[in-house]
């Protein structure tokens, strides 16, 4: 796929991974629509580059998606990057944390992928090189961990749902992956840090241990990462990687 003839879809792409996303994939040549709820963090991001689109979108309002798919047409590759990250206890996981992280990491990945799908499709596939849909998943959807059963639970969903739906588009020019990160570097894992000290009264460098335990290298894991990862998606001789649930904790 060449990247400098296509467009692209992130989606929370005004913060921390996505903007990480957005960034490289517009160093790469790529036009790239970014969406999010707050118009500052947007504006920010497409104020420093010029190939760069901000729209307001939440990806749980189904209307509002397919809207923004009818404005900016069909992308190329479409990054389903919005998430969101609550923790507790099993027994302590209210109704509506549960509705929250499964409406906005597994609906909102659904309805961000279909809408992409649908565009591809009804463009009769015409967009040059094929297209890549792509889902931020995480390890937390290919294995347990504790306090996080909502999470876990909408990205197992996630990567179930691309796996399902790679089989469907096999063989069509579309392939459709989740990367799996460990915890990064980044904002959603300081809210993560904080919870750590004032729940066990760790320290900060204590807590950031806990979270580092769980990567084999024993560290966070750079948005960088993730984002080299989703460009190889759509380099050379990517046509065959599809339904993969692909997992960026650091070297073993
Ligand atoms: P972040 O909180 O910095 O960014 C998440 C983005 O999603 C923000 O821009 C936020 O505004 C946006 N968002 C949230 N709800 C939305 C909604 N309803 N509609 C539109 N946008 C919405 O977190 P991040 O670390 O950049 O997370 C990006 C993705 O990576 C998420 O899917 C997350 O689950 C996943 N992930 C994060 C980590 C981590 O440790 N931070 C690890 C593995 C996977």
């Amino acid at each position: 796929m060449d990247l400098s003839q296509s467009s692209v879809l992130v989606t929370g792409g005004g913060s921390g991974l996505g903007r990480v996303l957005a960034a490289d994939f517009a160093a790469a040549g790529a036009r790239v629509h970014i969406c999010g709820r707050r118009r500052e963090p947007l504006d920010a991001m497409v104020t420093a580059n010029p190939l760069i689109t901000g729209h307001i979108l939440d990806v749980t309002d189904e209307g509002a998606t397919t809207s923004l798919f009818a404005e900016i047409g069909p992308q190329q590759v479409v990054i389903a990057n919005a998430g969101i990250a609550e923790s507790a206890p099993f027994h302590r996981t209210e109704r509506d944390m549960w509705d929250r992280i499964i409406g906005v990491n597994l609906t909102g990945c659904f309805l961000t992928l279909r809408a992409g799908l649908r565009a591809l499709r009804d463009s009769g596939n015409s967009v040059s090189g094929g297209g890549r849909l792509i889902a931020i998943s995480s390890i937390m959807g290919l294995a347990g961990y504790r306090y996080a059963s909502a999470y876990s639970a909408s990205k197992h969903g996630v990567n179930g749902m691309v796996a399902a739906l790679a089989a469907e588009i096999e063989g069509s020019g579309i392939t459709a992956n989740a990367l799996c990160p460990g915890y990064l570097e980044g904002e959603m894992t300081d809210r993560t840090i904080a919870t750590i000290m004032q729940k066990t009264g760790k320290s900060r460098a204590a807590a950031v241990a806990v979270l580092a335990a769980t990567s084999p290298a024993g560290r966070l894991i750079r948005p960088e990462e993730v984002s080299a990862a989703a460009l190889e998606l759509c380099g050379p001789g990517s046509d065959g990687i599809n339904g993969r649930a692909i997992e960026i904790n650091g070297e073993t």
